[in-house]
C-alpha cells in the first residue's frame, strides 16, 4: 500500500466519479485526520483517516477484478430478498467485497465481470463507454432478415427507441421452428434483449452473453471464474 491522491481515493471507494471527487473535496467535504482539505492533489498515507461527509472511507482494500461464466439459475445481485444463490456466492476464494458490473438476468448465461473498483465499474457501465455486448439467443419462430430488421433500426421500448443493434441469424431449424441469433448492443437496460426479439415477434427461450468489451468466455465452464489479467485490467482503464 502506498500514498494516493486524496481524490483517488474517494473515488475508488465508489463514493464518486474523479471529477465528483474533486467538487467533493473543493467544496470543503472532505476530512482527512480530523482536517477539512479543499486544495487537490493531496497525498494521502495508507493508514491516514478520509472522512466524506463526517463518513469513514472503509479501510483501502486491494483492487481485484474477475470474470465469471455465469450459469443459470443465480442473481447478479449482492443481497437477494428470495435467498437465492448470487454470483457473489460462487467466487468461492474471493475475500474482497466485490460486485457485478452490471446485469444478467436469473436465467441468463455467460460473461459477467466482478469488482471492488468503483471507478472502473462507473466507467464502464456509463452509456458513454459504448461497451460491446455480444448476445446469442434460442428464440421460438423462424428468425429472417426482414423479421429482425427493425432492430437494425430501433424499436421502442417503454417509450424509448433503443439503439441501432447489429444482428444475425447463426441458425434455424425448421422442424422445430426455432432459431438461434446474434445481437450485439452497447446498452444495457433491463431485459432489454429479451425485450427486444419479443417486439419482433421472436420470444427468447434461451440466453447467453458471448462478450462484453474485449471479453468471452474460452477456458471457462459454467460457473468457472479467473481473476483478470494485468494487461486485461490495463486495458479496461
Ligand atoms: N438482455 C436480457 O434480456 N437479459 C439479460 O440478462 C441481458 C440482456
Amino acid at each position: 500500500e502506498e500514498a494516493q491522491r486524496l481524490q483517488k481515493i474517494i473515488a475508488q471507494a465508489g463514493l464518486a466519479s474523479r471529477r465528483g471527487a474533486e467538487e467533493l473535496i473543493a467544496k470543503g467535504r472532505v476530512q482527512v485526520n480530523g482536517q477539512t482539505i479543499t486544495e487537490l492533489g493531496m497525498k494521502v498515507e495508507p493508514n491516514d483517516h478520509v472522512e466524506v461527509d463526517g463518513s469513514p472511507i472503509e479501510g483501502r482494500e486491494k483492487l481485484v477484478y474477475y470474470l465469471l461464466n455465469k450459469p443459470r439459475g443465480v442473481v447478479t445481485t449482492n443481497n437477494d430478498e428470495k435467498g437465492r444463490q448470487t454470483v457473489i456466492d460462487l467466487l468461492g476464494d474471493v475475500s474482497q467485497r466485490v460486485y457485478p458490473i452490471g446485469r444478467l438476468d436469473y436465467d441468463t448465461t455467460g460473461v459477467l465481470l466482478l469488482t471492488n473498483d468503483g471507478v472502473v465499474a462507473n466507467q464502464l457501465m456509463h452509456p458513454k463507454s459504448r461497451v460491446d455486448k455480444v448476445y446469442v439467443a434460442k428464440v421460438e419462430g423462424i428468425a429472417t432478415d426482414e423479421k429482425l430488421a427493425p432492430l437494425k433500426h430501433g424499436v421502442v421500448i417503454k417509450g424509448r427507441k433503443t439503439a441501432p443493434a447489429r444482428v444475425t441469424i447463426e441458425r434455424v431449424d425448421k422442424d422445430k421452428k426455432t432459431s438461434m441469433v446474434r445481437v450485439i448492443i452497447h446498452e444495457g437496460r433491463n431485459h432489454q434483449i429479451k425485450n427486444m426479439l419479443q417486439k419482433v415477434h421472436l420470444p427468447v427461450v434461451k440466453l447467453t452473453r458471448e462478450q462484453y468489451a474485449f471479453f468471452d468466455l474460452i477456458g471457462l465452464q459454467s460457473g468457472e471464474y479467473r481473476k483478470l489479467t494485468g494487461a486485461e485490467v490495463r486495458r479496461l482503464k
